[in-house]
């Protein structure tokens, strides 16, 4: 795969996002081949900076490498000092542009990619709009990428729309949720569609309930001061779960076309039954917050002690939900959610759980809680997927225990590709499947939206729970007033 001829501009060329995961990506994409010399770079920010001290910085920020088509790229990069709503910023931007087609060939093909903080999405979109630099001209064409927060809720998702569709059409916006571009969680389309194995139990009748799991060991860190205005709902649930959640249980697109299976994707969560009732949300939804813990040896600070955030926080760093899906194939089948923050295992796993089969009392030595056969999608660590299911214990007695099939993606000779490299190529290229469509981001928001605002008018303190421990309490009632467990932790 080779992206066609167009220049791609980096807006926020100097930060973070842009050194740690664009420019390490694009390096790899150039010395795989993908970037032919019809394709130019070009940085907007404010910090000053001239066209070869951008380039040397694009160097410097991926070190270990002296390939000679990543050199050439960096070496014509281009840069562009200004502000993002200052017109003349966006005039010397269309020069700069133009000479890259007479000098490089890019024909009039840009990509903008907006790695700035979220709320200069709009206001970047308004002005290319009103410098004219958002309609393709010619043979080229134009488009625009941007990275989650999509909005901080339906209304101003809303609004963010309205900004960005001053200047581009649905087609043109490329929505990244790079956990779409890893490589298990595009396997979990080959699982279910490559194979003839999987589907036909894959609804109510076999299945008894979905766990979709997002556990970090880690801390907010030093990003305390973003996390205080984003919260574990909107920083996972909303975009990464959802996604996973859509893609796991859609029915089978009509093709593999990106828009059949985006089509997929939201009538999937359009079937999710939104929390509206005040006591629905009491029941299915449960947030809560770390406090100090750990060992003697590993003690963890709280989250109201972190760098950043406010000693009497009410910020969620926990969330587990209940979600019901009203449709033909799920009705009936719990779907439940954990995401959080400082729990004691780093795992990121969607896990099928399947009905007990009828004649365990056949077995009389096996215990009774024995856990359900389960298919298990593992997005992170040890990428792969394992089938448990019931196996006799060798010995006389007739006795039941838990075994595993299991594949890991190391057992395939080839490096993944990195989600950015492939989030990337793809914006380059056109391919929209692995981003996010409009219509998705509202139905998401829709979701969780009714949720954030019960509780910013809850009166009860955030639930508790210690570092290194799997939630608060809430969590584990939210499962055993069901007669389930978690399967990892209460
Ligand atoms: P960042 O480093 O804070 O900001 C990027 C650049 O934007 C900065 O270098 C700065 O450049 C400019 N900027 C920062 N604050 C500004 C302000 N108040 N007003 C005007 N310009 C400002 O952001 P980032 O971490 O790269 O993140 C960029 C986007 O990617 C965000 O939407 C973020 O949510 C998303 N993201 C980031 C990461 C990550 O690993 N960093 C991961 C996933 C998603 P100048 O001062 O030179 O203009």
């Amino acid at each position: 795969r080779r992206s066609p001829p167009c220049v791609l501009v980096i807006f926020g060329a100097s930060g973070d996002l842009t050194a740690r995961k664009l420019l390490p990506a694009l390096e790899r994409l150039a010395a795989y081949g993908a970037l032919p010399a019809e394709v130019a770079l070009v940085g907007v920010a404010r910090t000053p900076m001239t066209d070869e001290e951008f380039g040397s910085h694009c160097r410097e920020t991926v070190a270990a490498t002296d390939d000679p088509r990543w050199t050439e790229l960096t070496a014509t990069a281009r840069y562009v000092a200004g502000d993002y709503d200052d017109p003349a910023t966006y005039a010397r931007l269309a020069e700069v542009l133009e000479d890259c087609d007479r000098r490089q060939g890019t024909a009039g093909g840009r990509v903008y990619y907006l790695a700035t903080p979220p709320r200069l999405f709009g206001p970047i979109a308004v002005s290319l709009g009103k410098a004219g630099l958002g309609a393709p001209t010619g043979q080229g064409f134009v488009r625009a990428v941007i990275e989650k927060p999509f909005g901080w809720d339906e209304t101003s998702a809303r609004e963010l729309y309205a900004d960005l569709s001053t200047a581009f059409t649905e087609e043109q916006i490329f929505r990244i949720d790079h956990y779409l571009a890893k490589e298990t969680v595009q396997n979990l389309l080959a699982l279910r569609f490559a194979n003839s194995v999987f589907e036909p139990i894959w609804n109510r009748t076999w299945v008894e309930d979905v766990q979709i799991t997002v556990a970090e060991t880690l801390g907010v860190g030093s990003r305390g001061g973003f996390y205080e205005t984003t919260g574990a709902m909107r920083d996972i649930v909303q975009n990464h779960v959802l996604q996973v959640l859509s893609l796991f249980l859609m029915e089978p697109p009509t093709s593999f076309h990106a828009e059949a299976i985006r089509d997929e994707k939201v009538k999937l969560l359009r079937a999710i039954r939104p929390l509206d009732e005040e006591a629905q949300i009491a029941t299915n939804a449960v947030r809560g917050q770390y406090t100090r813990g750990g060992t003697r040896e590993e003690l963890m600070p709280g989250y109201r002690e972190e760098p950043g955030v406010d000693p009497l926080s009410s910020t969620e760093t926990f969330v587990a939900l209940k979600l019901d899906i009203d449709n033909w194939r799920w009705t009936g089948v719990p779907v439940f959610v954990r995401t959080g923050k400082r729990l004691p295992a780093r795992v990121t796993e969607v896990a099928m759980q399947f009905r007990r089969p009828p004649q365990l009392p056949l077995f009389p030595g096996t215990e009774a809680g024995l856990e359900p056969d389960a298919l298990i999608v593992r997005v992170a660590p040890d990428e792969g997927v394992s089938l448990r299911f019931g196996a006799k214990v060798p010995g006389h007695a007739f006795r039941v225990q838990k075994a595993s099939m299991d594949f890991s993606y190391e057992s395939f000779d080839q490096e993944s590709i990195d989600a950015y490299e492939r989030v990337i190529l793809d914006a380059l290229i056109g391919d929209p499947t692995l981003f996010i469509r409009a219509d998705e981001v509202g139905r998401s928001w829709r979701i969780v939206d009714p949720v954030l605002r019960y509780w910013a008018g809850d009166p009860q303190p955030i639930p508790l729970y210690q570092a290194a421990t799997w939630g608060p309490p809430e969590a584990t009632a939210l499962m055993t007033r069901t007669g389930r467990s978690w399967r990892h932790g209460t």
